[in-house]
């Protein structure tokens, strides 16, 4: 098997690949030759098979994650005076989504070992205003959701998962997807499987999931396909909505990954106890925490290194053809959020100083064996 992103002269192993195959090929020839290139029978298909690999009531497919949160704030009525609680260590969408309608994303802090969202520090956030919490499964671990679902009932707040990162894992045997009220999805080619761009919401709420399948399709209460079945050209727009729709041909694409991910999870997971054994004497590359009775899905292996090493360490490896990266730039540092919410160096202690630390080694299904252990030997000899 040829390397991943080998290069002639030197070997370059990215941080995250896609992979695919022959068979996701002809699915997506076989729509593009079909009636339905858009709004036809695939994205039922999806659904109900993502809906079925998850064990949640209902999957919504969307354009992307990013559409999936949007939908998720705008079923939830989140507006202009409402607050959703955010972690900070996290891609931008997870906040930029309580933005889009109007509201007010509270950033907290997460925890060192595991950078997953405080459950303390949630509860010292929530004000009268305060309508949601999204937890962010970061790197792949599920959130502290018993803890979370404690406070939600309590203030009663929605729980929002973004799973972005954690597809496939699960938490004391229930799996993500059916954690909270209602969980994001991303089908982004870096993520675990990819329809190029897409996203999914899933949800046991069978009216959410009507109220996002009408806001991805502009507000309108009947698609294209249900009206030439009915045969009427009539329908009416309810709610303002967005074409945050999903092609036939992705979905192909979709059906196909979804059936590879169970093994290409336990891939994930095999590269990532690999790497646990290697670090596991090393004083100056620091894994994260794996909490008990739970599966990690592993979108990322972050690591910890010294803060004065990470912008050497992270040219070096690069250099070497180890495509590190570094997840997150704490969203309330962003100058956006800076200069619109006032947030500031300070507010979340814990982030911040891990952001100093961090670097993502490489992970995907599609290392080889021999990937990791460059990966491994070029870390050691570089970081000790
Ligand atoms: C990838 C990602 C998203 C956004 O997904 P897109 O499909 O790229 O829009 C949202 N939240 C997190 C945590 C992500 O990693």
């Amino acid at each position: 098997m040829k390397t991943p992103g080998t290069s002639k002269s030197h070997v370059h192993i990215p941080y995250g690949r896609h992979w695919i195959e022959q068979d996701d090929i002809d699915a997506v020839v076989e729509v593009l030759r079909s009636d339905w290139l858009t709004t036809g029978p695939k994205v039922g298909e999806f659904e109900r098979a993502f809906a079925h690999f998850t064990g949640a009531k209902e999957a919504v497919a969307i354009s992307n994650g990013t559409a999936a949160l949007h939908a998720i704030m705008n079923a939830l009525g989140i507006g202009p005076g409402d607050e959703v609680i955010v972690p900070t260590m996290t891609f931008a969408a997870s906040s930029n989504c309580v933005v889009y309608q109007g509201g007010t994303p509270v950033f907290v802090d997460v925890q060192a070992n595991t950078l997953l969202i405080d459950p303390a520090a949630v509860e010292s956030k929530i004000t009268p205003r305060t309508k949601a919490i999204v937890a962010v499964d970061y790197g792949g671990q599920p959130c502290d959701y018993d803890a979370l679902r404690k406070i939600a009932t309590k203030h009663h707040l929605a729980l929002v998962a973004d799973a972005c990162h954690s597809v496939g894992g699960s938490y004391k045997n229930r799996s993500v997807g059916t954690l909270a009220d209602l969980s994001s999805f991303s089908l982004h080619p870096v993520k675990h499987i990819t329809t190029g761009e897409g996203g999914f919401i899933t949800t046991d709420n069978p009216e959410l999931a009507v109220k996002m399948r009408r806001f991805r399709n502009h507000g309108i209460s009947t698609d294209h396909r249900q009206r030439e079945m009915q045969g009427t050209w009539f329908y009416e727009m309810t709610d303002l909505g967005y074409n945050y729709r999903i092609t036939d041909f992705q979905c192909a694409l979709g059906l196909q990954q979804l059936k590879k991910l169970p093994a290409w999870i336990q891939r994930r997971q095999e590269i990532a106890h690999r790497y646990a054994a290697a670090f596991a004497g090393s004083d100056s590359i620091r894994p994260l925490n794996v909490l008990p009775g739970l599966s990690h899905a592993y979108h990322l292996y972050a690591v910890r290194v010294p803060a004065t090493e990470r912008a050497r360490l992270f040219n070096d490896l690069r250099s070497r053809g180890v495509g590190v990266n570094v997840h997150y730039l704490p969203v309330h540092l962003h100058p956006y959020y800076r200069e619109k919410f006032g947030t500031q160096r300070g507010l979340c202690p814990v982030a911040e100083s891990a952001y100093e630390q961090l670097l993502s080694l490489p992970m995907f299904p599609r290392m080889t064996d021999e990937n990791v252990e460059t990966v491994i030997s070029t870390m050691h000899e570089l970081a000790g």
